[in-house]
């Protein structure tokens, strides 16, 4: 917990993951558009006053030479001069101001150039810085953003800012040709290499709207993206600690995407299902409490009859103890069987008997009670009858249904087991003729402690748990079962098996 309370939490963390991204993108921003700015610029001018050189040397020979170089100067910003190799200027188009190769003489231009050119394979190449000044409406817009133009002022000695001059870069381009008559010229282009300071202030200034546009839109993206994710997360959570604290009818109402809403779904799954548990605990500690007490009642009362009244020490007060004491650990074994098949935990021993014999056997037993207590129980059966199946567990489940039926029969104390069998499955009835079940309640009578009657015979008949072990154990061994009922003529259980 410790290790856990020191994370971000995910509002936090989006948050965080979302600024690293902005962030990320406006380094990447400023580095290409400021840092790098210039060194693109001067590959691309570069390139382009190459390209811009050697087409020029390719149509040398072009008859209207002199519109073409104006084409390619207007294209690629740059001027252009063609210079014999006596300094005579044969073409020149001159469209910059500052142009470096229209401001020296071409005698001082020749001379450089057509020997560099000349130890250089026929090409030469130069860049180099000259001062310029800004013109006046830069100067003027410099002046007023106070930011942007900061590097191009200076204080002088009185405190007043005085121009500076920016430095460009410019590069002049060298390549000798030589025309059809045989004779050699030189052509000479320049441009300028640095970027227009215009533009870098245009970017500049762009990019600082840019940042802080970025900045709070991310900043607003993340809050809202973390609260959308965090949020449902966070009332989950919440609702979650609730539940710890044992209030089952907590609800989970996270929504906004699938993932949460899917988890709200299980919780809220696993909060009714846990809620089922609870009430089943109720209920269960309910009516076993009240199952034992009535036995513990009886048996301690008459073993103090026993005590103190000397004459009422009789066999059969004796025996009343004793059957209040087996009804006791009927009862709990009935509980431990129950939880055994709530949990899973009840396995099958599954053999091959007969269940013919199995049903004789247990009518057998009741042997006493039909003699004494003028019971009658038939078995009706055509032929003996092999399954496969857990014979203790089934015999429980034969047990359980001729008890409720001796239980609940008529006046005429009559039970009818049947056995019949059909396209390769055995059907097993038992069959009183007692005062029925009504419709409503037939499919509650399979639950724990339902009883129809809750306050009749409590005390004289089963604890409420015999259907619902009998439907554990007849599910383990996926039988159908069932119960058909009339209320004032009788009920019939049944169960069917697969023959062998
Ligand atoms: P109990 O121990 O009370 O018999 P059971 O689980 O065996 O508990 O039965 C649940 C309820 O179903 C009984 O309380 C009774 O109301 C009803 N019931 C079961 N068998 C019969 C039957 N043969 N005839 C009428 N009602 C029955």
């Amino acid at each position: 917990m410790k290790n856990k309370r020191k994370e971000l939490s995910i509002k936090w963390k989006v948050f965080a993951y979302l600024s690293a991204f902005v962030g990320a993108l406006l380094v990447l921003l400023w580095l290409f558009q400021i840092v790098f700015l210039d060194s693109f610029y001067q590959a691309i001018k570069t390139r382009a006053i190459k390209s811009a050189s050697e087409s020029i040397a390719k149509n040398i020979n072009d008859s209207d030479l002199q519109s073409y170089l104006e084409g390619i100067a207007n294209r690629d910003d740059i001027c252009v001069r063609i210079l014999s190799t006596q300094g005579e200027e044969l073409y020149s188009v001159d469209i910059r101001p500052d142009c470096m190769i229209h401001k020296l003489p071409a005698q001082a231009l020749v001379e450089q150039c057509f020997e560099k050119a000349e130890g250089n394979g026929g090409t030469a190449f130069e860049t180099f810085s000259t001062d310029f000044v800004l013109p006046p409406h830069e100067a003027m817009r410099d002046k007023q953003d106070g930011d942007g133009g900061e590097e191009n002022w200076e204080k002088d000695r009185r405190g007043y800012k005085k121009k500076r001059e920016v430095v460009m870069r410019s590069m002049i381009h060298a390549e000798i040709v030589t025309f059809a008559d045989g004779t050699d010229a030189i052509i000479l282009l320049n441009s300028v290499i640095s970027p227009i300071n215009a533009t870098v202030e245009t970017l500049r200034v762009q990019l600082g709207y840019i940042t802080v546009i970025l900045l709070v839109l991310s900043l607003f993206i993340a809050l809202l993206l973390s609260r959308r994710v965090a949020e449902p997360i966070i009332s989950i959570n919440d609702s979650a600690k609730e539940l710890a604290r044992g209030r089952y009818d907590t609800r989970f109402g996270g929504r906004g995407y699938r993932e949460v809403s899917e988890l709200s779904d299980t919780l809220n799954y696993a909060a009714k299902e846990l809620s089922k548990v609870e009430q089943l605990r109720r209920e269960l500690i309910a009516n076993i409490s009240h199952d034992l007490r009535t036995p513990l009642t009886m048996i301690t009362g008459y073993a103090e009859v026993m005590r103190d009244l000397p004459g009422e020490n009789t066999p059969e007060n004796v025996q009343i103890i004793i059957d209040e004491a087996n009804r006791l650990s009927t009862l709990v074994s009935d509980v431990l069987d129950i939880s055994k098949f709530q949990s899973g935990t009840q396995e099958l021993a599954p053999g091959e008997f007969s269940l013919t014999a199995l049903v004789r056997e247990i009518i057998g037993r009741y042997g006493k009670l039909t003699g004494q207590e003028g019971y009658q129980i038939r078995f009706d059966y055509g032929a003996e009858v092999m399954v496969n199946a857990d014979e203790v567990r089934l015999s429980q489940v034969i047990y359980n249904l001729i008890n409720n039926a001796i239980n609940y029969t008529g006046e005429d104390k009559s039970i009818t087991v049947r056995q019949t069998v059909h396209e390769g499955r055995v059907r097993l009835e038992v069959i009183d003729n007692g005062a029925g079940i009504a419709a409503d309640e037939l499919p509650l009578i399979w639950d724990r402690y339902y009883k129809v009657d809750k306050a009749h015979k409590r005390a004289a008949v089963g604890s409420g748990l015999g259907l619902s072990i009998v439907r554990g154990i007849l599910e383990l061994h996926h039988a159908d079962y069932g119960v058909e009922s009339t209320p004032g003529k009788g009920s019939t259980f049944w169960f069917e098996l697969p023959v062998l």
